[in-house]
């Protein structure tokens, strides 16, 4: 017995020795991946994306593939058994990605370098005139970069190369003002900045090249943007890492989708006299949920309390949730809300913002947008979308019990794996589950801390917002696999899921240069759902949701079906 116990130990020793090296490894492989989590050393380095870069990617993903079977994954622990599965499954994807869906070939924007540049300047992690230095290396590559990826390029997609052109031409001024307005604060020689701005101009000119080049392409036979079923359901395996394939989800939400209407119907029945006392109600269903959703928007706060109302909620959701018994709360770690830093300026809404793995010392907030200075029309069409219910549903999934509350428990077993490669399904799927959660359980802003059941009106406004990633799902599977024409995706976010005609139309440009992302949150929501589902059938009255809640969020950042696999022996 103590035999074996000893052998588990190193077992999970080696492997966090393993790790460290490969985390190491892969900062080498991926430099601007590393700087974009707070890795630091490499950030005068540039890859080249040529034939070479690739050929060394898959070599290195190949050998941490051979590394990875040195461990017997019965013999580790459950942080590191999960560990283990997302960094199979990352070697996987990533060698997958170059071999079998090869966007070098037709995403043009997936060749980019103003965003990496523009975060060196941007946030001061080391001194100015360090990052000058680097900034300055880091550009030696910058023609070779774009080389290659005039090279990589084989009748690549419309819309990526229009996005790429987008894109390029708008991140450019940070070789230009933004590099300018650095060098000015810097202690650099007059010579350094000179050489710097040398070599700044150079780039320019190649990107530059790079969109003219974009913008000349003769592609009589450009590529589909749309994925194509086969590719699309491996991807949905790697990024989503879900128990469920594509095509179930997909088909779990078109029924998701028809009981959301039929709930919303018998809502809008029961509210029709109380704001439309003199109107008949019409005979069209969705019309009417409409009309019915529109009135509710009205009610929203003033623009200049928007940041107030966030703020007076975060108490309200604690006191509940302890009140009800629904999950614990380290009152330790109170959430900091700090009204937007100037960088995000613009940004209105409300979004967590955690300190990466690198980062040690570093605070979470809730950063909170203002909408001072906005037009009014603008900031009128804003707060009736984040209106009264929904502002509350919205502090639900960032703050607490979502985003925030799940960050927090991930924390008491940090691991360096589930911060740089966390399962977004698990992720987004917790946050978009609290929603419902709570509401369940009662909650409704307006009736107090101990209120049993939340208004029709909130159960309502939650439902057209939970329709939104329902059918961002149904949209992402139908546009990449079945062909779904434009058309009939506005029809599916205007008329089914309520959306605005700007609203729709973003999401249509975002589905044409994505796949898979967007269905993160209901795919992760639908598991967690239904394993609770599938619990409380077996357990009966011995289910403790408290219980439940505490111990799904125990495994940190993994995928739902390796915490259902850990919860369930
Ligand atoms: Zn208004
Ligand atoms: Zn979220």
């Amino acid at each position: 017995m103590n035999n074996l116990m000893a052998k588990d130990q190193n077992m999970d020793k080696r492997f966090d020795d393993y790790k460290e090296q490969f985390v190491l490894a892969l900062w080498k492989v991926y430099p601007g991946w590393a700087s974009s989590v707070g890795y630091h050393k490499y950030d005068n380095v540039l890859v080249v994306p040529d034939a070479l870069s690739r050929e060394r990617e898959v070599k290195f993903n190949k050998e941490q593939l051979e590394q990875l079977k040195k461990f017997k994954l019965s013999d580790l622990s459950d942080a590191n058994k999960t560990d283990y599965h997302l960094i199979e499954n990352q070697l996987h994807y990533a060698i997958w990605g170059i071999t079998d869906q090869k966007a070098w070939e037709w995403d043009p924007s997936g060749y980019n370098v103003c965003g990496s540049f523009a975060d060196m300047l941007g946030n001061d992690y080391e001194p100015l005139d360090t990052r000058l230095h680097n900034f300055y290396e880091r550009m030696e590559n910058i023609p070779k970069y774009y080389e290659a990826a005039r090279n990589n390029l084989k009748n690549p997609t419309k819309e990526h190369t229009d996005l790429a052109i987008e894109q390029n031409s708008g991140g450019i001024s940070v070789f230009k003002d933004d590099l300018w307005d650095a060098l000015l604060k810097s202690h650099l020689s007059d010579a350094e900045k000179a050489k710097i701005m040398h070599r700044a101009r150079l780039s320019v000119a190649v990107i530059n090249n790079y969109v003219d080049y974009l913008k000349g392409l003769k592609n009589d036979h450009p590529r589909s943007f749309r994925l194509g079923k086969a590719l699309y359901d491996k991807k949905f395996g790697f990024e989503i890492q879900s128990g469920y394939t594509a095509q179930e989800i997909y088909m779990k939400a078109e029924a998701h989708k028809l009981e959301l209407h039929s709930k919303m119907l018998e809502l809008t029945k029961e509210l029709w006299p109380k704001y439309f006392p003199k109107t008949p109600m019409p005979d069209n269903r969705l019309y009417s949920i409409r009309l019915m959703i529109d009135m509710l928007s009205q009610k929203h706060v003033q623009p200049d309390s928007f940041q107030t109302a966030i703020e007076h909620q975060l108490p309200e959701l604690v006191a509940f949730i302890k009140n009800k018994n629904l999950i614990y709360i380290d009152p330790s770690k109170p959430l900091v809300v700090r009204k937007e830093p100037a960088y995000m300026a613009g940004v209105a809404g409300a979004s967590i913002n955690a300190p990466g793995p690198y980062d040690k010392n570093g605070n979470t907030y809730y950063n909170v947008g203002s909408l001072a200075g906005w037009p009014a029309e603008k900031a009128e069409s804003y707060l009736r979308e984040y209106n009264h219910y929904i502002l509350q549903i919205l502090n639900i999934h960032e703050a607490i019990p979502g985003h925030y509350t799940q960050l927090v428990y991930a924390n008491q077993s940090p691991s360096i794996i589930k911060s740089i490669l966390g399962n977004n399904a698990m992720i987004e799927g917790w946050a978009v589950y609290t929603e419902r959660m709570m509401l369940e359980n009662g909650y409704d802003g307006d009736r107090g801390i101990s209120s049993t059941e939340a208004s029709p009106e909130m159960w309502l406004m939650y439902y057209k917002w939970n329709l939104r990633s329902t059918c961002n799902t149904i949209l992402d599977y139908s546009v990449h696999t079945r062909d779904m024409s434009k058309e009939q995706a506005m029809h599916l976010l205007e008329t089914e899921a309520f959306q605005q005609h700007t609203e729709a139309e973003n999401k249509w440009k975002r589905v044409s240069v994505t796949q898979v992302q967007l269905t993160c949150y209901f795919t992760g929501f639908t598991e967690i759902y239904d394993f609770r589902q599938h619990l409380m059938d077996s357990q009966k009255d011995k289910f403790n949701l408290k219980q439940f809640h505490e111990q799904f969020l125990s495994y940190g950042s993994a995928p739902v079906k390796y915490i259902k696999e850990l919860m369930g022996k």
